[in-house]
């Protein structure tokens, strides 16, 4: 293989070497998160996904401005334009304003992926926030004759489209059986093709997310928002268009018809797409009730669930997979997957107190290092990765054990590799070392206090022991010492 990073392809259906429009510049848009509801661990899987690749890509020297869409308006259910607005029938059950609900959603979103320590990507907008942009976008479509209104509602015309480009370019689906496997137009929309999809939604009497437009008042289309934002924050082509398998045969292909009839370019150089997080060998999601919270996850509190698992060992799980391959969930993998995690993380808590060699040395780190290149190099291949972390492991063992010798320069390598890797590129953290620092912050404390009561400055040691109650800390005093527990 050539050197440097290939990533797979969806359009082309093979890897590439990655050569961005621009470099060292590089645009990847994702396909975020439908805020009506709580993001599922299949979700989150597709956005940790994405999380390795920004990460990786930075690493390799890219500047990389990473957009990720909050979809907040414009979704139906079900992918045909019918049916209701999914923010507008869960604002009536909740009995809140409809953007009250896409705001308590989008938080737990990000509260979620906090836990799971990805990255904020550089621009998060949302579809609210950018109708005029889709409205622009749609008359552009409409002037260049792709586009036909009917009573207030705005179609996309596919097969006159299909004539000019390619409809199934990234799917490579035969779009004669695509048509016969459509079904009848349904009575209630006036479209003229089977494969037609809306760009604008008239509003109904009682639809409540509603705006002005030059077809009247209605609401964007669920594809369109991304063309729109996509092109104005990337540009007409841009390098990285992501999201789960799930949305390549409509949302995307739709995404590429609108941007190529707008635009007469293909949006993104490179289409890529992460594989499904199943539950007994069935997608996970919403509308299957087998989608478990995070919060299900982190507590156990779940029929399906034999105890709860940390952020660490579930991301760890999720990463123990290639992005493009299914991952089934089971209690069983969890748990293999949390050993793992603690003996990686039990040697790397081991590394500081390596004491490296001066006579002698049995390691040849960059080569270890090389590898994990190689595999990331090879479309983010992490579990190749997670091999050689096991390696380097391995090393940091039986060197603290005394049965081997790392010089100064290699146990370098070695400490780099593991910042580089573990921290840097996949995003773990040790969630025990928080109450390790909290312990070594609440030892000073206790000695401050103990010298200010030799001192018999009563003022400062009643600060601390009152300061720290007040955080939900007890100190208690005894001839041995000073203990602390939680209150
Ligand atoms: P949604 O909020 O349904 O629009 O989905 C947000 C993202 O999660 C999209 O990129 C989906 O493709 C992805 N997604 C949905 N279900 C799963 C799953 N079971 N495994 C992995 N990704 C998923
Ligand atoms: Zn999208």
């Amino acid at each position: 293989m050539e050197k440097g990073l290939h990533l797979y392809n969806t359009l082309t259906r093979k890897k590439e070497h990655f050569e961005p429009l621009n470099a060292p510049h590089v645009g990847m848009y994702v396909c975020g998160p439908t805020v009506y509801s709580d993001v599922h661990l299949g979700n989150c899987r597709t956005f940790i996904s994405f999380d390795l690749i920004f990460r990786y890509l930075k690493y390799s020297g890219y500047k990389v401005r990473y957009v990720r869409n909050i979809t907040d308006a414009g979704h139906l259910e079900g992918d045909r334009d019918e049916g209701d607005d999914k923010f507008a029938k869960r604002a009536k059950l909740e009995q809140l304003e409809p953007m009250e609900i896409v705001q308590k959603y989008t938080l737990g979103f990000h509260d979620v992926l906090r836990m799971f320590n990805t990255l904020p990507p550089s621009i998060e907008p949302t579809a609210t926030g950018h109708i005029i942009e889709q409205i622009e976008m749609i008359k552009v479509i409409i002037a260049n004759g792709y586009a036909y209104e009917v009573n207030g509602t705005i179609y996309f015309d596919v097969e006159k489209y299909s004539k000019a480009y390619n409809y199934t370019i990234l799917t490579n689906r035969n779009l004669e059986d695509m048509l016969a496997n459509t079904r009848e137009l349904g009575g209630q929309d006036d479209k003229r093709g089977r494969l037609d999809f809306a760009l604008w939604i008239k509003a109904k009497p009682e639809t409540i997310m509603r705006w002005q437009s030059p077809w009247g008042e209605g609401f964007p289309g669920w594809h369109i928002e991304c063309s729109a934002m996509s092109a104005k924050y990337l540009g007409e082509e841009f390098d990285i268009h992501g999201g789960g398998m799930d949305l390549a045969a409509t949302h995307h292909t739709n995404e590429i018809a609108q941007s190529e009839a707008c635009s007469h370019k293909q949006p993104a150089k490179y289409w890529m797409h992460t594989n499904m997080l199943t539950v007994n060998g069935a997608r996970m999601s919403k509308s299957a009730g087998n989608g478990f919270l995070p919060g299900e996850l982190f507590t156990g509190d779940h029929p399906l669930l034999d105890r709860g698992f940390s952020p660490m060992t579930v991301k760890f799980f999720m990463l123990q997979a290639h992005y493009r391959s299914t991952l089934d969930f089971s209690n069983e993998a969890l748990d293999a997957s949390e050993k793992g995690f603690r003996r990686l993380m039990n040697a790397v808590s081991l590394l500081d107190k390596l004491v490296p060699s001066t006579d002698g040395n049995d390691f040849d780190l960059a080569s270890l290092e090389q590898n994990c290149i190689k595999a990331m190099d090879d479309d983010f291949n992490s579990p190749v990765v997670i091999a050689e972390l096991f390696e380097a492991a391995r090393i940091i063992n039986i060197v603290y054990d005394g049965k081997a010798k790392i010089d100064a320069a290699e146990l370098e390598k070695l400490k780099k590799l593991i910042q580089d890797f573990v921290f840097d590129i996949f995003g773990l953290k040790d969630e025990d070392a928080s109450n390790v620092e909290l312990n070594s912050v609440l030892d000073m404390m206790i000695d401050i206090r103990k010298a200010a009561k030799e001192n018999k400055d009563y003022a400062t040691s009643d600060k601390i022991r009152i300061g720290l109650q007040g955080m939900g800390i007890q100190l208690k005093d005894s001839k041995e010492g000073t203990t602390w527990s939680k209150i």
